[in-house]
Parts: structure tokens; C-alpha cells; sequence
């Protein structure tokens, strides 16, 4: 049987993530790539020499789009017909660019579906993490209606709030309510794009600071752990989160220290590992493409989760648990890792274009 694919476009598409789009993509079963966009100093080559010198990846640059000729993202006349959506992974310095850029895309009927963080904050955007909070996408008619768009932009959040959220979503889910989280993460470098931080800063280093990177994990989860109410989404607020977030020297994959205070029923240790064990979202139902058959996998080990043992489990798509103890000032404790660049970031796109076509949004 030939099965026909949806025609996408990547925005972004020779940097660090917007290479992991390619990556994953090069085989996806219902999306094929057919255009690739960047920056004018890209655009007009092809895009094995637009990335030949900043290739990060463990594959040589896929076959399906080492030729095909980089356009300029803002060049909306070479834009190929039939486009069934864009992933936009594309960074520039002024974020209002960035907004007009995906706007237009939205205007012209092409759904985006966004890693950046200019809409994160839009009320009738719904920002994604597929197992926690699919049913925002109901929001996406009231958008395109108030905007007067053909199209529709849905964004993922932040990649430093991805390794612990859903840990943290299941036990909310099976009735345990968390009142406090105390977070403190340890960012992989690959989180800054190409070519990122100094090398000179980061070997035998850390960096106490991530610009903008704790208030966007003290407040996307209020986001994500919303409803919809009239034409926007309103925040959870009743969970407190205090974040301090470090860059630390590994390559890929954020981990995070989370201590939990709960409202007022306090599951047990045997209760937390088979909610987390037993945890399954809308993505494991429909068996969608990229989806975790686990999402959250705990590791008995006292030294795990590491991120070079640990981040690539079921294809980079899994949160990595373990160490979970006792808090002697909150409730409990522990330790959880995600692939920034896959789940956090090209990975986790995918998996929300996958749950738009399931659910009818793209076609
Ligand atoms: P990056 O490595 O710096 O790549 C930026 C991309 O944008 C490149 O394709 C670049 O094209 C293009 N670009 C730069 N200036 C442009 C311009 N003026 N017009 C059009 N295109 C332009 O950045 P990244 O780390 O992949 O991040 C991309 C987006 O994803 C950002 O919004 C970032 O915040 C978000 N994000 C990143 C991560 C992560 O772990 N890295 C995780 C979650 C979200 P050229 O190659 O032609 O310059």
C-alpha cells in the first residue's frame, strides 16, 4: 500500500535542533520533509553545504534532504505548495522577529508547531507536553478564529522543565496534590545552541546562571498544568515552584534535583514508583510514532540517572527517574533527566505534530 505523506517544512533547520528534526525525520511514517529554512547566510545553498561545518550529529547528513535547496525563512515566495505544516526551531536576535515570522506562517494557512519561546506566553496558544496536557489543543479554532488565521501555531515549553513535569503531573493525576517543588537543574551545553557557550567557560566548569531559564521553570508548568477558560488558557497557580537552574559541561541531556511538599495526602514510596510505573498518556493510547512506550522509567541504582547511560533511553523520548528518598524538610525527593534536544526540544515537536494529526488538526 502506498502511503501518502503530510509534505513539512523545518524553520531552523541547520541548527542544533532544527538538525535533530532532520535527524529524527528522515524516516518518520506520516511526515516528509520538503523544504528547509534558515538565515540568508544559509539560504541559496544546499543543505549538506549550509551544514557541513556545524553537522553535530552521530549520522551523516540524511540522504532525503542533503540536496534540497536551503530557503530563507522569510522568503515566502519559494514557499512549496501543498505544505502541510512547519516545525520552527529558528532563532533570531530580536524575539519580535521571531513572532512576525510565525504569525505570517499562520496567516498564509501553514500550521506551526514551535520550539521557541515568543508564544509560550500568547493565552489562546496552547503550549504542549502530549501525555500532560493534549486537550489544550481545543483551544487552537478560538485562535485561528481571534486571529483570523488559516493556520495555527502550538508551542512546546521550555526543554529545562520537561525532565521532571510529568513525574510530577502523574501523581498530581492520581489524586496526590502537590503544593511546593523546589527544583534545581544541571543543563546540558547543547541546551545553548550552536555553537553555544565558550569552551574556555564551560570545561572544568559550571555556570550558576542561565539567562531567562528559572523564571520559564517557575511558571511554563502553571501553563501546561491549565485549563481552558473562555478564549485563553488559565494557569494552575496552585503550585509553587522555586527554580535555580546551572549549565554544567555535558553534551546533551538536562538533569534536575526535585524536592516535593505535598497539599495534604502524602503517597508512599511504593505509591509513587507504581503511579510512575503504571503512568501512560494519550501518546502511549494511540501508539503514536515517537511516544515513549514508558514515559517515566525509574532506576533502582543509587547513581542513576546519569545522562551519558541514561538520556537516549527509548530513543530519547523517556524522563529518567530515580534516588527517590525521604525529604526531611519537604516530603520527598529525587532525581530525573530528559534528552534536551530530543524530548526538550525536536523529539517533543514531533510528538505534538503526531497528537495534531491524530486528533484531526493537520492533515
Ligand atoms: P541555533 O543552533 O542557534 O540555530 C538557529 C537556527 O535559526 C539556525 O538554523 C539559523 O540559521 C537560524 N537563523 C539564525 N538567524 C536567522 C535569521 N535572521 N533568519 C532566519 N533564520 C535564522 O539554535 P537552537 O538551539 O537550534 O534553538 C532554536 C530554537 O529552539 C530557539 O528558539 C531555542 O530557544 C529553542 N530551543 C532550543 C533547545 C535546545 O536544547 N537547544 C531546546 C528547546 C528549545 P543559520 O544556520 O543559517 O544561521
Amino acid at each position: 500500500m502506498v502511503v501518502t505523506k503530510i509534505k513539512i517544512g523545518v524553520l531552523g533547520a541547520t541548527g542544533a535542533v532544527g538538525q535533530i528534526y532532520i535527524k529524527l525525520l528522515a524516516n518518520h511514517p506520516w511526515f516528509e520533509i520538503v523544504d528547509v529554512a534558515a538565515s540568508p547566510q544559509s539560504a541559496g545553498k544546499t543543505y549538506y553545504n549550509a551544514v557541513k561545518d556545524k553537522w553535530l550529529q552521530d549520522i551523516f547528513v540524511p540522504e532525503n534532504v542533503r540536496n534540497l535547496v536551503v530557503r530563507d525563512v522569510q522568503d515566502y515566495t519559494k514557499l512549496p505548495k501543498d505544505l502541510g505544516f512547519v516545525f520552527s526551531a529558528v532563532e533570531m536576535p530580536k524575539k519580535e522577529d521571531i513572532k512576525a515570522v510565525e504569525d505570517r506562517y499562520a496567516e498564509m494557512g501553514i500550521p506551526v508547531v514551535s520550539n521557541n519561546s515568543v508564544h509560550r506566553w500568547t493565552p489562546d496558544v496552547p503550549m504542549l507536553i502530549a501525555e500532560i496536557n493534549p486537550d489544550h489543543t481545543k483551544i487552537i479554532p478560538i485562535q485561528q478564529k481571534k486571529h483570523d488565521w488559516k493556520g495555527f501555531i502550538v508551542v512546546k515549553p521550555n526543554c529545562s522543565l520537561q525532565s521532571y513535569l510529568t513525574a510530577i503531573f502523574a501523581l498530581e493525576k492520581a489524586g496526590f496534590k502537590v503544593d511546593k517543588l523546589i527544583i534545581t537543574t544541571l543543563q546540558a551545553v547543547s541546551g545553548a545552541g550552536y555553537p553555544g557557550v565558550p569552551s574556555l567557560d564551560m570545561i572544568d566548569n559550571i555556570v550558576p546562571y542561565i539567562g531567562g531559564e528559572e523564571e520559564k521553570t517557575e511558571k511554563e508548568p502553571l501553563k501546561i498544568l491549565g485549563k481552558i477558560q473562555g478564549d485563553g488558557i488559565v494557569n494552575d497557580e496552585s503550585i509553587k515552584i522555586s527554580a535555580t537552574c546551572t549549565r554544567v559541561p555535558v553534551v546533551d541531556g538536562h538533569t534536575a534535583s526535585i524536592n516535593v511538599k505535598f497539599k495534604d495526602k502524602v503517597p508512599s514510596k511504593e505509591e509513587i514508583l507504581q503511579i510512575w510505573k503504571e503512568f501512560k498518556g494519550i501518546p502511549q493510547e494511540l501508539n503514536l510514532p515517537l511516544a515513549p512506550k514508558q514515559p517515566i522509567i525509574y532506576l533502582d541504582d543509587d547513581n542513576r540517572p546519569q545522562p551519558r547511560k541514561d538520556r537516549m533511553n527509548d530513543k530519547g523520548m523517556a524522563i529518567t527517574v530515580g534516588r527517590l528518598r525521604k525529604d526531611p524538610v519537604f516530603d520527598w525527593k529525587f532525581i530525573a533527566l530528559s534528552h534536551n534536544t530530543i524530548r526538550g526540544a525536536a523529539g517533543g515537536g514531533i510528538l505534538n505534530a503526531e497528537l495534531l494529526k491524530a486528533q484531526g488538526y493537520i492533515k
